[in-house]
């Protein structure tokens, strides 16, 4: 997920600090020439751009927030159920697996208090819908979803927000979710319902949530699709999901900078699905 930072750029930021910023956002960034044609192939069978691909732990980072594994690259799936265009929820080829009903567990580490309080309010919103799918914050050993820190200035007038990956061919979510701690991110004292509104949507995402606006990114102020879908990771619209414009979707491309949780078509899109 990302937001706009362009305002807060100009107004708050000058001089030395850009460039301090700008040059840790240079060295932690493959530059997108490095990654090969062949790659860049495979993401884009999978549907999504190919611009701004960067090399991350555990795979590639497309549309600045999601992290598509090898597994995904080397999977080729063809579903006869993808819709493109549109604004309706979408979901992934897999989602995670559930009998009856399961609990995923998800750890914390390394981060301040507010994005444990965050996690926490993501978890309570999840569980509050009576799914199939539970959540439950650990504090140690090994989670289904681990969410750790990352450091990374604006580029382009964005700002990573968070980023996490899609369900396994398994059945398992994705296993991690990275949260931004750069200040222009979340600001200098973050808001535990705006980072919780994050981890929600980065939770959406290691379920098996694409983006409810993937074919246009209108939440980003773009008109752009992240790809035709034919193959591999899908975008499979959700049944009773509405085709007309979803403003408020908690799996919107970019955040509104603050609090947002389920909508009511999320509601059914979540309750279709688990
Ligand atoms: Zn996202």
């Amino acid at each position: 997920m990302r937001k706009h930072v362009l305002f807060a750029l100009c107004c708050l930021f000058a001089g030395a600090l850009i460039t301090s910023c700008r040059k840790e956002a240079v060295k932690s960034t493959t530059a997108d020439s490095e990654i090969s044609d062949e790659t860049k192939a495979k993401i884009y069978a999978l549907g999504f751009g190919t611009d701004n691909v960067r090399k991350v732990a555990g795979g590639y980072l497309v549309e600045n927030d999601i992290v598509l594994t090898e597994e995904n690259l080397n999977t080729k799936i063809n579903s006869p159920f993808l819709r493109i265009a549109g604004d309706e929820q979408y979901r992934t080829t897999n989602v995670v697996s559930v009998s009856g009903t399961r609990n995923i567990t998800v750890l914390v580490t390394g981060l301040d208090t507010p994005y444990i309080r965050g996690t926490d309010t993501a978890i309570a919103r999840y569980n509050a819908q009576g799914l199939s799918l539970t959540f439950s914050r650990i504090t140690s050993g090994t989670a289904d979803i681990t969410i750790q820190g990352f450091y990374q200035g604006p580029s382009g007038g964005f700002i990573t927000l968070g980023s996490a990956g899609f369900p396994t061919a398994a059945g398992n979510p994705y296993n991690s979710i990275l949260m931004n701690t750069h200040p222009q991110a979340y600001g200098a004292n973050p808001n535990v319902l705006y980072i919780g509104s994050v981890i929600q949507h980065e939770i959406g995402h290691c379920i098996g949530f694409r983006h409810t606006d993937y074919a246009t990114r209108s939440s980003c102020g773009q008109n752009v699709n992240e790809g035709q879908v034919t193959t591999g990771v899908g975008a499979i619209q959700i049944p009773g999901t509405p085709s007309g414009a979803d403003p408020n979707s908690w799996m919107l491309a970019c955040s509104n900078g603050g609090n947002r949780t389920f909508n009511a078509n999320d509601v059914i899109a979540l309750t279709y699905l688990y």
